[in-house]
């Protein structure tokens, strides 16, 4: 198989990474279906796809034309069997639960052609947790989009010990097909790469921080002017949330068991003050005063 021979996509789950990969999907020319169990976000889906693509052509990002040949690529379905059962590539992007993920690829085995890849979109689950749960273990991989999908470039293409060579070329192909930028690791590892990389970057601007080496603004100021980060990390924070930084840590936590990924102490305090960063007003800066 090569990757010209992917011509039909499924993707399960329609939340927030499933539509968005499958819209990615169908805008290059794949015919795509999307399944979800959840009716009302089967709608949903339906709706960004409605309002979406008439928004790019008003943008003048799309002719009439191509919003036209995209509608009539993507389907959604409440049925996990119409959408596999055709596709020459299968996409996972359902809820993070291992135990879901593992029956979802036994059923896929079963439903989609013996030709097809099933990849998942988890940001942590390794496919090696997954791949033996069905009979074709050589073409099962990760297939890491990033959040929002139709926006972010990059794609982490993880090879796991079962991962043939082929199903990495094909996964590549296809993500420069989409006009996104894959990157191959080798090797699974937690995290991945860039996760791995910013929880570092987090990790050592907390403990400065905590130490009280710098003011969280410096430490961003030095991120921005030194490295040409867009935006330092405590900014960065306070804009994705700080709640979300304290349940990612104990999560990590929760699956390393190592102590240093648990949340810093900073992180912890706003955490219980309710400080979240931007939407609660308050986290790393004031966004109470006006000249902020
Ligand atoms: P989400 O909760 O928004 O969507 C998950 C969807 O899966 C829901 O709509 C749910 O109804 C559906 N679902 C549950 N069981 C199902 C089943 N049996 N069949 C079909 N659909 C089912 O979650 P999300 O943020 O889109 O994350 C999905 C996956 O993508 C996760 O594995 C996550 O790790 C990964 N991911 C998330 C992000 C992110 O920033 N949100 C980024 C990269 C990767």
């Amino acid at each position: 198989m090569d990757i010209k021979d992917v011509k039909n996509i499924a993707v399960i789950g329609a939340g927030n990474m499933g539509h968005q990969i499958a819209m990615s999907c169908a805008l290059h020319g794949y015919k795509t279906v999307c399944s979800d169990i959840n009716e009302d976000i089967l709608k949903k889906a339906e709706s960004f796809v409605d309002n979406y693509l008439p928004g790019r052509v008003k943008k003048g990002k799309l002719t009439e034309e191509q919003a036209k040949q995209a509608r009539d690529n993507i389907r959604f379905t409440s049925s996990m069997e119409e959408a596999a059962k055709d596709a020459d590539y299968v996409i996972e992007a359902v809820i993070e639960v291992l135990d879901l993920k593992r029956k979802i690829f036994a059923d896929l085995d079963r439903i989609a052609p013996s030709h097809a890849i099933l990849a998942t979109n988890s940001s942590f689950i390794v496919s090696s947790k997954i791949a033996d749960a069905t009979g074709r273990p050589e073409k099962i991989c990760n297939l890491h989009f990033f959040n929002p999908a139709l926006v972010m470039k990059l794609v982490e293409v993880v090879q796991g010990p079962h991962t043939s060579d082929e199903t990495v070329e094909i996964s590549m192909a296809l993500c420069h097909n989409l006009e996104k930028v894959p990157v191959h690791l080798k090797k699974e590892v937690e995290g991945f790469l860039l996760n791995r990389i910013i929880r570092a970057i987090n990790h050592e601007a907390l403990w400065l921080l905590d130490m009280g080496v710098a003011e969280a603004e410096d430490i961003d100021k030095a991120c921005m002017y030194g490295a040409g980060h867009p935006m330092g990390p405590f900014r960065l924070n306070d804009l994705t949330g700080i709640d979300l930084s304290y349940t990612m840590a104990m999560e990590t936590f929760k699956r390393t068991g190592d102590p240093a990924h648990r949340p810093s102490p900073s992180i912890v305090e706003r955490y219980m003050k309710g400080e979240y960063g931007e939407k609660t007003g308050k986290g790393f800066y004031d966004y109470t005063k006006k000249d902020k």
